[in-house]
């Protein structure tokens, strides 16, 4: 059952071949089918296939050259490629394998044995996914890690290029964490992590919003399709909703010797909470532009944002 709706798409010049190789996989499987190499890459673009079974002897096209295109590209790189050949000498063999298909399958083919291995290697492929999508999770909060933004930061740096969109991104660090760890201990300062995560989670509006654990006790907030006004607004809600849970940051009060700690009580005549300080900024990356920069850009403003006093955000235009 658990492969009853994984979708493979083959791929041979004979059509016959393909018709008897789709009914016998059709009952568990839902079958793709191309006669071309061109239309090969076509269908798999269009279809997203769970596996390629792929023949190689083909008119302008060959396997092995829509194997190569498959994984030029990192959305197909993935995607398993069984070859299915007339070819069955050990060089061709050789050939199919190190350019990166899982398997190497020669004609005449026993379609039980086939349809074993298409079994193993979709397997082999579920755990690949399950993963690649747990390096991407932080532990402590079960949001995206750095591995994680960085992958989901170039579709979107893509994107926003593309269409000519405006992408907010915003850098987020708690104040003085190191003395809250300091004062109530490493395991309280994970729930303290946890629970900004929350906070996060709950001022954010759109689906597409995406926040990611950037690092120690530093968070980014990726905001498709939002203008500087946006972003900046949704900032400060973040900034006020950390605030307004009041989590008491411990001596700070006390201690009077942080420069820092003595401006927040003053300013706004409160007890000192748990504050964070971000840098905001919004742009439509044109060419010429990094992704990278821009993520050095805004982290430049969570540092300015530090240095006039915390618990306020930074943006392009601040002093
Ligand atoms: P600032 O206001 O300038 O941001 O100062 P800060 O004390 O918040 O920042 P600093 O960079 O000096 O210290 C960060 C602290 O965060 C030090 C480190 O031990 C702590 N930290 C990093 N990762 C974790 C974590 O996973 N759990 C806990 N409890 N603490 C962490
Ligand atoms: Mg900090
Ligand atoms: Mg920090």
């Amino acid at each position: 059952m658990e492969n009853s709706n994984k979708k493979i798409l083959i791929v041979d010049d004979e059509k016959m071949n393909i018709m008897a190789l789709a009914h016998f996989l059709k009952p568990q499987y839902d079958i793709v089918m191309a006669t071309d190499g061109a239309s090969a890459l076509v269908e798999v673009e269009k279809h997203k296939p769970d596996l390629v079974l792929l023949d190689i002897l083909m008119p302008d096209m060959s396997g092995f050259e829509v194997l190569i295109k498959l994984k030029d590209a990192s959305e197909t790189m993935n995607i398993p490629v069984i070859f299915l050949t007339g070819l069955n000498n050990a060089e061709d063999e050789e050939k199919g394998l190190l350019l990166g298909a899982v398997d190497y399958i020669t004609k005449p083919f026993n379609k039980t044995i086939v349809k074993a291995r298409i079994k193993t290697h979709l397997k082999m492929s579920d755990y690949f996914h399950t993963i690649e999508k747990l390096c991407m999770i932080d532990a402590l909060t079960g949001l995206s890690n750095r591995r994680g933004f960085d992958k989901r930061f170039e579709t979107e740096w893509g994107r926003a290029f593309r269409e000519k969109k405006s992408l907010g991104l915003l850098v987020i660090d708690i104040d003085n964490f190191k003395i809250y760890n300091d004062t109530y201990g490493h395991p309280q300062g994970d729930n303290l992590l946890q629970t900004i995560s929350d906070v996060l989670q709950k001022t954010i509006n759109r689906s597409s919003d995406f926040i990611a654990r950037w690092g120690g006790e530093e968070f980014i907030i990726l905001l498709p399709d939002t203008d500087m006004e946006g972003t900046v607004n949704l900032a400060e809600q973040v900034r006020l909703n950390v605030m307004e849970i009041s989590i008491p940051c411990g001596k700070l009060n006390f201690t009077g010797l942080n420069d820092n700690i003595v401006k927040t009580q003053s300013s706004d005549g409160s007890k000192p909470y748990v504050t964070v300080s971000l840098g905001a900024s919004s742009k439509i990356p044109v060419e010429g532009d990094s992704a990278e920069n821009y993520i050095t850009e805004v982290d430049t403003l969570l540092y300015k944002a530090k240095k006039n006093g915390k618990n306020q955000t930074c943006t392009p235009d601040s002093k």
